[in-house]
């Protein structure tokens, strides 16, 4: 059984002793940054110059700084700019100006696991990584609640790492949900995975061929749009709720039978060799060096393939129905309708 952690089992008053420096301000550094201070911590922001972040965080009356100033002045880093920049940030601005002894804080563990970020001995590398989306992480600390954190400590300098890590943890209010022990290794493998083979890439792929199927019969797009993007969401919140098993009992029986023969026809034991495959990609390296190798030439491939993606049938759809939608508000995101490509 995983080790668990909860509010009790950490000690607020580390972290509000630290000066700390988040380091990005956008999913999770907005988050990590607003859910610390009003934890009591002293907390900074560090954005580069002319960075559009900038207005956002001091309109929350946050205070600003270059990275490089920022670093200089704190005892924990927090590096929440996106992955692939990491390494160049961390080069550039926050290895010159970081304290002795200061400690760093990272929410995945793609640089460290994979190498593009080499901290030196004395510095503790800690990691919290919540498990949902920056602005969930907002709105449920606000709520009084928490999203659920992964901890690792990856090198513990200072003998009290886990120590800082839990305190961090508390501030950002993962352990009112709880905090899941693991390593940097185990994190940022299935993290990835995650991902690619079930969240994100495997259920793109899903409903997309899925709504290919149906309009290709010549069924209309939106009643597919519905039957397999829109009901998802029910689905997959009862699979939250109660498992795999509470979904079958809640749809009906048709439905469940269907799933029991159907399923595995869908999802033959063929899809997890193709599972294993991404799986040794991940492990071995390779996909990181893809995805670094493309963002360094200025990431024509990512590009391309997000423009792509916008241009499938189901989006076009999508977006006529849920004008139609009075339920469903874009919330407490920057994100707007076709802004991706
Ligand atoms: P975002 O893409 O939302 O971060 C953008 C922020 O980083 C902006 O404030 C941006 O400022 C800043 N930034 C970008 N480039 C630089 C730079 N060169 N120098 C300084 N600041 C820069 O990142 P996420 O929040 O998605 O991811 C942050 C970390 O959290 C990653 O390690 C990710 O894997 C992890 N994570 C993310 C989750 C999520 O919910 N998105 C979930 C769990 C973990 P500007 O305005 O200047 O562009
Ligand atoms: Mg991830
Ligand atoms: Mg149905």
């Amino acid at each position: 059984m995983a080790e668990l952690f909860y509010d009790d089992d950490a000690d607020l008053s580390i972290i509000q002793q630290r000066k700390v420096a988040v380091i990005g301000y956008g999913s999770q550094g907005h988050a990590h940054a607003l859910n610390l201070r009003d934890s009591g911590v002293d907390v900074r922001v560090g954005l580069r110059e002319g960075s559009a972040s900038v207005a956002k965080a001091e309109d929350e009356g946050l205070r600003v700084l270059p990275v490089a100033e920022a670093v200089a002045e704190a005892d924990v880093v927090v590096i929440l700019a996106p992955d692939q920049v990491q390494r160049h940030l961390y080069r550039d601005e926050i290895a010159p100006n970081l304290k002795d002894g200061a400690a760093l804080v990272f929410g995945h563990g793609f640089n460290i696991r994979f190498g593009y970020i080499k901290p030196e001995a004395d510095h503790d590398v800690l990691m919290v990584a919540p498990k949902g989306p920056g602005h969930l992480v907002r709105r449920e600390y606000v709520d009084g609640r928490g999203v659920p954190v992964i901890v690792a400590v990856e090198q513990d300098a200072s003998g009290s790492a886990w120590d800082v890590a839990l305190s961090y943890a508390k501030a950002i209010g993962g352990l009112r949900a709880a905090g899941i022990k693991t390593t940097f290794t185990e994190e940022t493998e299935t993290d990835l995975f995650g991902e690619q083979a079930v969240l994100c890439g495997g259920a793109s792929q899903l409903v997309q061929y899925g709504f290919e199927v149906l309009t290709e019969a010549g069924y209309q797009p939106e009643v597919a749009y519905f039957e397999v993007l829109h009901e998802l969401k029910l689905i997959v919140d009862l699979m939250v709720e109660g498992g795999i098993a509470k979904q079958r009992w809640s749809v009906s029986d048709t439905a469940e039978y269907g799933d029991y023969v159907s399923g595995p026809r869908v999802i033959d034991p063929h899809v997890k060799e193709n599972m294993k495959a991404v799986l040794a990609d991940i492990q071995s390296g390779a996909f990181a060096e893809r995805f670094i190798a493309d963002q360094d030439a200025g990431a024509p491939e990512f590009k391309a393939l997000r423009a792509k993606g916008e241009q499938h049938p189901i989006e076009a759809t999508g977006r006529e129905l849920r004008k139609m939608f009075a339920w469903i508000k874009p919330a407490d995101s920057d994100y707007t309708e076709g802004s991706a490509a």
